[in-house]
């Protein structure tokens, strides 16, 4: 921006001077001395590292009756649901979402737990909140089969939002899920999950959801870190209901930082777990969030409608990429009798005092550093 504005007040002087007819020796002299300034600050004013800001939130996961109270005469409408944490999704460079509950097809017939069918409007929606990226393999993917995959796949594309996790064919689940923004950093966007509540892969069809498989995901790190500036892994895992990580957590997280990535998003047990930082092999710092808990779920437990916008930043200075910055917005989701969902800024709610401050200090019990966003944010 320095630069650009240099440059702009340059062309200004030397246009005036050029209107003047003869340019004054003065003035010739005024206009060399910018230009040499210009030389001079160049290298200074040129920024030494870029930066971009990421959201990160956890399940949405439609049951029925989060559907029945977004039908309308013509379909399905989201919207009013996401609107009052719209401005803090909005808010990042780019926004990452786990859209648990497969958009499967109207053909299957919408349906809930225990094999979820979404609207497909539910797609438009976190679009128009600001979403970029959805991670989709997760214990539903396959909750309609092959078809919901399929479906599920196209209508993304359509949409022209991005997904990574679970792919209609082998040769789009060889194409790494790489967004590049303007501020000159590119991120590969990788998600796996620990199975698919016993509904068997279809055989020769691994492209249709990735499974945590060590080799893998150090093979997909790999070829991504060739491509991109940083490495998100989302792994689905986890103890459902559980507010700590277990062992196969912190130690997958840990192996997820060996292998370099910037950041590690944990999604599946419905609560909040705790960030960390890890230190991988080659002294690397990743961020990791054990679990982002329920975006939005029609659970009724206090800590089960508690969720989070979890935001940081990724910088790049020179070949070192690092995640920064971590910060937190908690969300609240409230309904009465299954009806009137609304994800909702946890800080803005004094009835949850005492809930808010007990999930705050939870949430930093492993990273000190996390703040937590308590201020409003214009869409
Ligand atoms: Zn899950």
């Amino acid at each position: 921006m320095k630069i650009k504005a240099i440059f702009v007040a340059l062309a200004g002087l030397v246009i005036l001077t050029a209107c003047s007819g003869g340019v004054p020796k003065q003035q010739t002299e005024a206009v060399q001395a910018v230009q040499q300034n210009i030389v001079e600050l160049e290298p200074k004013e040129m920024p030494a590292s870029q930066s971009i800001s990421i959201t990160a939130i956890g399940d949405v996961l439609l049951h029925s009756s989060i559907y029945y109270d977004a039908k309308t005469k013509k379909g399905y409408d989201f919207d009013p649901m996401f609107q009052d944490v719209k401005p803090y999704l909005d808010s990042t460079i780019l926004t990452v979402a786990n859209q648990e509950s497969i958009m499967g097809g109207e053909e299957l017939g919408v349906s809930t737990y225990p094999t979820f069918n979404s609207p497909d409007e539910i797609g438009n929606t976190l679009k128009d909140v600001g979403v970029d990226v959805v991670t989709m393999a997760n214990n539903h993917t396959l909750d309609q089969g092959e078809a919901g995959v399929k479906h599920a796949a196209a209508q993304y594309e359509k949409i022209d939002m991005a997904y990574t996790g679970a792919y209609a064919n082998k040769e789009d689940s060889e194409k790494l899920t790489i967004e590049k923004t303007a501020e000159g950093i590119s991120v590969a966007f990788l998600s796996y999950t620990y199975g698919t509540n016993g509904i068997a892969v279809p055989k020769g069809k691994d492209y249709l959801v990735n499974l945590i498989d060590k080799q893998k995901i150090k093979d997909d790190i790999s070829r991504a870190k060739q491509q991109a500036d940083a490495v998100i892994v989302s792994l689905h895992f986890g103890v459902e209901y559980e507010d700590d990580p277990n062992k196969e957590q912190k130690e997958l997280a840990q192996f997820a930082a060996d292998q370099g990535a910037t950041a590690v998003l944990g999604c599946h047990p419905h609560v909040l777990q705790p960030v960390e930082w890890l230190t991988g092999k080659e002294g690397n710092r990743t961020l990791v969030i054990y679990s982002l808990g329920n975006f939005i779920a029609a659970q009724e437990e206090t800590d089960r409608r508690i969720g989070a916008a979890f935001q940081f930043d990724i910088e790049k200075d020179g070949k070192t990429v690092t995640a920064k910055s971590p910060r937190m917005l908690l969300t609240y989701l409230s309904f009465t009798d299954w009806k009137h969902y609304r994800i909702q800024p946890m800080y803005q709610l004094p009835e949850m005092k005492s809930d808010y401050e007990a999930k705050k200090k939870h949430m930093a019990k492993l990273a000190p550093d996390l703040s937590f966003i308590e201020t409003e944010v214009s869409s």
